[in-house]
């Protein structure tokens, strides 16, 4: 099977399958013939034998992270393209094909059972309805992936890759920075996908962190400070933080200024260390509430 990327032959396949595309399941599928050879040749740098996909689609990326690892198990919550797979992966031997949910997945088990031994990476073209649900999944459960190469909306490559504290970072942000190093790696326009989103999109590569970069005493109010903080965006972090926070605006203004701030700061000012200070500061607020 070749030439899954060329716009007739995808037509031609989709038609004799009855196949009709599902605007809810993100799906647009890959047609430059560029894109997924350069996403599996950079997820296959790092050297792991195993990859995961998400989102198979009809398989172009999937054919060429055969071509790379040894192992690959591609995840698709689309049962519609099961017939389609069987024959444009029909020659991929090292290729298994699970038809769940990827959010469901207990990866755990997938990386003791289907992967024992390997080092694995994560390459994949994201439904983009769920991209930051799959993010925080995949980074969340601490999984001791090599890499995660995955392509995004344009807008979100560029949130995701901001640097803590610049003007484009949010929630997103700081979550992603405190597990991974993450980094754009190419533009990808709107007309290489079939059919054509309203918006362009880009590769980004994850480098999972061994150890977080800041050290807080409880990680789910660390990120309960980062979410509150973002909540409102056009107001300040005093104000955000008082109402995600269902904290007294005294209580939050008095931790702001301890930890060298204004009441009227904002969010997007915040490094991983202010949010590490100032979620240490509240959270004995908290406590001593
Ligand atoms: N990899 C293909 C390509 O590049 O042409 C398809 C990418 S398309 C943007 C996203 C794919 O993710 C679709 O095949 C869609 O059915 C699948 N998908 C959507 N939600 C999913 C989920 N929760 N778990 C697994 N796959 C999902």
């Amino acid at each position: 099977m070749s030439a899954l990327t060329d716009y007739r032959t995808v037509q031609a396949l989709l038609a004799r399958h009855h196949f009709s595309f599902s605007k809810s399941l993100g799906q647009n599928f890959l047609i430059d013939p560029d894109v997924c050879p350069r996403m599996a040749e950079h997820a296959a740098r790092g050297g792991a034998a195993g990859a995961i996909e998400i989102g198979p689609g009809i398989g172009p990326l999937t054919r060429e992270l055969s071509a790379q690892f040894e192992k690959v198990l591609a995840f698709e919550v689309d049962r519609a393209l099961e017939p389609i797979l069987a024959e444009t992966l029909a020659d991929c031997a090292n290729v298994t094909v699970r038809f769940e949910d990827i959010l469901r997945a207990d990866m755990t088990q997938v990386l003791a059972s289907d992967f024992a031994g390997m080092r694995v990476s994560v390459c994949a073209n994201l439904p983009y309805y769920i991209t930051s649900p799959i993010l925080m999944y995949l980074l969340e459960g601490r999984f001791p992936f090599e890499s995660i190469t995955v392509m995004v909306q344009r807008e979100a490559a560029e949130r995701i890759c901001a640097s803590p504290g610049s003007r484009l970072s949010g929630a997103l942000t700081a979550a992603v920075h405190y597990y991974a190093e993450p980094e754009v790696l190419f533009s990808v326009p709107r007309t290489a996908f079939m059919p054509a989103p309203k918006v362009d999109s880009a590769v980004i590569g994850l480098r999972v962190r061994k150890a977080p970069p800041v050290e807080v005493a409880d990680e789910a109010f660390f990120f309960r400070v980062i979410r509150a903080s973002f909540a409102q965006r056009r107001k300040t972090a005093a104000n955000s933080l008082s109402a995600g926070l269902s904290m007294p605006k005294s209580a939050v203004t008095d931790a702001l200024r301890a930890c060298g701030f204004s009441e009227t700061v904002r969010a997007e000012t915040f490094t991983l260390e202010d949010f590490a200070a100032l979620s240490e500061r509240l959270y004995n607020e908290v406590e001593r509430a």
